[in-house]
This record gives structure tokens, sequence and C-alpha cells, in this order.
């Protein structure tokens, strides 16, 4: 049985173009050497590469090279940017609140959860549409907040957040900003000096490139602090130690390089795509879509009647997601889709359905197939 992926949003294939350039980077015939090492050839070629790489994500997302640190992913970054700024600047400044929304991935509201007990965390809901609520950010935004961190791209329902508007309300009041983009990038426009962000996450397997590579942009220019998390060699302007990945980082960058050249096109694809699967849920009727002003590759629907699980066991070609975290036995509906006000049994009855570059016609022709014969046969034996 074929298989067709449709679950982007949780990962992506490495594109071709990208593992090549990795595998430059890894035998003794490539640039294997250590970018620190600054006695050899082997060392100041890694370090070239490393640079260009530097260079290459800058562009990307608008922000000067130097801003940029090179981490595992966007959950490191995360962590990076929310306990390194409080650290480094909550007993500085007296600033001791942090504002964020509960539609945020697990890496920022558990980040934000860990913080040290003065930390005066503020868990804003959002609207039922999946958007910040202007009055209650408002009214959270005191001057004693140090930050507020909201997602440009949210990962289950593909919500678009107004950055710059929480960026410009968290400015009157002096405070930061940071937004975890790892889902934005090749998805939409991104540039960190227009949206006025001091800190943002990064990941590069959301965007065909590999897994366990990422960055956080950190604004140098006004400076912002942010302490360092792990202790070492000193990389990375100090802010995290460890021998650069050559290899992960020259991937992370031509998949960078490939997004931005390639956004446009693949942004119109999507909406094609996003527009059949719509047409075909409002035909198969008792469908809702979660979320308004979304990115068009990720889809979240809630099938009025029918549980996520049995949808998806009645369409195995088929790889979808629920966006819920399996708790060992119990299946606890998205945190997400809760904050939005949908219901217990309609987390439950919620699929996701993200398409990416190498979506091709044919597996969306699979899927409404799927999608049509899973739910009208469900409803059947139902009824
Ligand atoms: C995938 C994802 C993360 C985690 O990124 P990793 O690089 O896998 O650590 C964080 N935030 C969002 C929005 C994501 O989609």
């Amino acid at each position: 049985m074929k298989s067709w992926y449709f679950d982007h949003a949780s990962t992506t294939p490495v594109d071709p173009r990208v593992a090549a350039r990795m595998s430059e980077c890894l035998t003794m015939d490539g640039h294997f050497g250590n970018p620190a090492s600054t006695t050899h050839g082997f060392g100041w070629l890694a370090s070239e590469d490393v640079e260009w790489a530097r260079e290459t994500v800058a562009s990307t997302i608008g922000a000067d090279p130097r801003d940029v640190v090179f981490t595992s992913g966007a959950t490191e970054s995360n962590n990076l940017a929310i306990r390194g700024a409080f650290a480094a600047l909550a007993a500085e400044t007296g600033r001791t609140r942090v504002i964020t929304l509960a539609t945020e991935h697990k890496a920022v509201l558990d980040t934000c959860a860990h913080l040290p007990p003065e930390a005066d965390v503020v868990v804003l809901q959002p609207t039922s549409d999946g958007l910040v609520d202007w009055d209650a950010l408002s009214t959270a935004l005191t001057d004693n907040t140090l930050l507020v961190s909201v997602m440009l791209v949210n990962n289950e329902t593909g919500v678009v957040q107004d950055v710059a508007r929480i960026a410009a309300l968290a400015r009157s009041r002096g405070a930061l900003v940071h937004s975890d983009l790892a889902q934005a990038i090749g998805k939409c426009p991104v540039n960190v000096t227009t949206l006025d962000l001091d800190l943002a996450s990064l990941s590069a397997h959301k965007t065909y490139g590999p897994k366990g590579v990422g960055a956080l942009y950190v604004r140098r220019s006004p400076e912002v602090q942010v302490a360092e998390q792990q202790h070492g060699g000193q990389h990375e302007r100090g802010m995290r130690s460890g021998t650069l990945p050559t290899h992960q980082i020259v991937g992370m960058a031509e998949a960078y390089r490939l997004a931005s050249l390639e956004a446009e096109q693949d942004a119109i694809r999507m909406a094609a795509y996003r527009q059949q699967v719509l047409e075909c849920c409002a035909e198969l009727g008792g469908i809702k879509v979660n979320g308004r002003h979304c990115v068009p590759h990720i889809v979240n629907v809630t099938v009025d009647g029918i549980d996520a699980e049995p949808l998806m066991a009645a369409m195995p070609e088929i790889a979808v997601s629920t966006g819920s975290a399996c708790n060992s036995a119990t299946l606890e509906p998205s945190h997400v889709l809760q904050s939005m006000g949908l219901s217990r049994q309609e987390g439950l009855s919620s699929i996701r359905i993200s398409f990416g570059r190498m979506t091709t016609d044919e597996a969306i022709a699979s899927l409404v197939a799927c999608l049509r014969r899973a739910v009208n046969g469900l409803r059947e034996t139902r009824s």
C-alpha cells in the first residue's frame, strides 16, 4: 500500500540538494575540520562554511550575521531565549513578568513554567480563532514586563499572528519580544527587523533541513543580554558552547537559502491544495476548520461526531496527525485547540493535515478520496 505524507508540520524530509551539501562536510575528502581550529586549513575551511551559513541564515530572516547563534533546534533556542534573557535581565532591570500565549509550543510554555519562582508568568488565552486577544495583552503588559513571547505561525493550526503589532505594544512598555519562527520560514515572509524582534527561534527540520540544528536570533543593536545555559568553550559569542556541527549548520543554511528562493512558488501550490481539501470538507459537511488567518500548508479540522483515532485508522495510507500528545495510556486533546475553546470531544475529533514541497497533485487526489471514503464510511456505521 502506498503511503502519502501529510505531516510536514511535524517534520519534513531533507531536500536532496541539502543532503548533498551536508555530505561535503563529513568525510576526509570534505570540510570535516573543527571550525574552531585556527592552526590549520582543515579548521579554516570548516569555519568558512559556518560563516557562509551564518550569513545565509541571517539574510533569510533580515538579520545581521553576527546576530545568529547556532543551537540544536527550536526547543533549545526557546529555552536559551526565555531562560537566558530572564537570568541575564530580571534582577538587573527589576522586571519579572513574562507574557506568552496558551497556543504556544510546549518548548515555550514548559520553559516559562520552569522559570525561577520570582518569575511572574502570564499565559494569555487566545480568541476562538487562535489569535491574540488585544485587550488581554494590553491589560497584561505592565511596566514590569520583561519579555513577551508569541510565535509567528502556529504549528497545529497554521494561524499567523500579527507579531509586528505585538512587538510594537511590548516595545511601548519597554519589554523585549521573542518569537518562535520554527514554522514560519519558507511559509510566509519573515523579517526580524520589520517585525522588530529581539529574539527569534529557528529550526532546520521544518524547512527541508536536517533535524538537530537550529538557531537563535539575538539582536545586537541595541544589544539583548542572554545568559548561557550550558558551560564550555565559549562558542557563539559565549551564549552557546559546543563544537559547531558544520554539516548540520551548512544543511540548515542551504535549506533556508532554497526556502527563500522557492517560498513564493511553494505558497501558490499549497494554496491550491488547501482549496481542494477545504472543498472536500465543505462537501462532506459537519467539518469545521480551526483557526483563522492561516498559512496555506496547515489545515486543522474538527470532524463532527468522529474521533481522530478511528478516522486515521480508516485511511491507513494517509499520514496525518492529531496534534494531541499521547500521555502514556490516556489520549489528551491538543492544548492549542482547547485554549481556542474547543471541547474535549471536539479536540479528540480533530486532525491536522500539512502539505509540503514534495506533495504532488496525485497525493492530494488520494488524500481527498481517502477522506471522503473514511468519513462517509464511519458515518454510515454510526447511523
Ligand atoms: C518543531 C517545533 C519546535 C521544536 O523544534 P526542534 O528543532 O524540533 O527542537 C518548536 N516550536 C515550533 C513552533 C515547532 O513547530
